[in-house]
């Protein structure tokens, strides 16, 4: 199994209106002028995605979803199923990202049946992991991290497309990133993981960093041990910024 291409994708979060269209727009014009050595995507708000998924149609630059439900359909008011966002063009979806495991209590085991449901809707999960910085303190990041990896990836993954991405929470949004040290001892833990669980289908998928990564920190963060992209959230929403991280891929 060869290594996936590295993947680079922006999370917009709660951020863009249609005018924010403009900076996908630029996106896709510098990575089509200039293809660089990453895939990249971008993940708006759902209100965004068919508007952006017609807009990056035939260009280098992919559309993904930030959540989904783990049901096809049905009587769940303000969600979104995975299905609905492959009908809107989206082809990948950020899954468990810590925002949602804090703030709507999401457990490794919703974050495997949503993944499941991304699976079934054709869409690539990019499943997101990370210890909190009080687990950090107290020795627990690689039993969090790789316990987070063996109850979020279902098995039905085994030979599929997906990414799973490295986010320490305490560097989400802070300005602050972990050292290189740091992030490499929890991509090569995470790395064993996925081939203890996959065999030899868990050396292919990518490993994303996630976390204030910037123009000014990518190079070296994308150069490390098992780091196979970046998750970019803020910088992902200013073209000039991301385009310096999707350059230091
Ligand atoms: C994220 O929320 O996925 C993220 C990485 O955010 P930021 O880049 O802003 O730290």
């Amino acid at each position: 199994m060869t290594a996936a291409r590295p993947l680079v994708a922006g999370n917009w979060k709660m951020n863009g209106l249609g005018l924010s269209l403009d900076e996908a727009r630029a996106v896709s014009a510098a990575v089509d002028a200039q293809p660089p050595a990453c895939r990249v995507a971008l993940c708006p708000p759902a209100t965004l995605v068919a508007r952006m998924a017609d807009l990056l149609n035939g260009t280098g630059v992919e559309v993904g979803g930030q959540d989904c439900r783990a049901e096809e359909s049905g009587a769940f008011t303000g969600d979104i199923s995975a299905e609905m966002l492959a009908d809107a063009g989206a082809g990948l979806v950020i899954l468990g990202h810590s925002e949602r495991r804090a703030g709507y209590g999401e457990s490794d085991a919703l974050v495997a049946a949503k993944t499941e449901a991304a699976l079934r809707a054709g869409l690539e999960p990019i499943v997101c992991v990370g210890e909190t910085l009080q687990q950090r303190e107290a020795g627990e990041t690689l039993s969090v991290v790789t316990g987070q990896v063996r109850g979020s990836l279902p098995a039905s993954l085994a030979g599929k497309a997906f990414a799973v991405a490295y986010e320490p929470v305490w560097a989400i949004g802070t300005g602050l990133t972990p050292t290189l040290e740091q992030i490499e001892e929890v991509h090569v833990a995470i790395r064993e993981t996925l081939v203890e669980v996959f065999g030899e289908a868990g050396k292919g998928p990518p490993i994303l960093y996630g976390g204030s990564v910037k123009p000014s920190n990518a190079a070296e963060i994308l150069k490390a041990r098992e780091v196979g992209g970046a998750l970019v959230g803020g910088a992902s929403l200013k073209a000039a910024d991301f385009l310096g991280i999707v350059t230091a891929a």
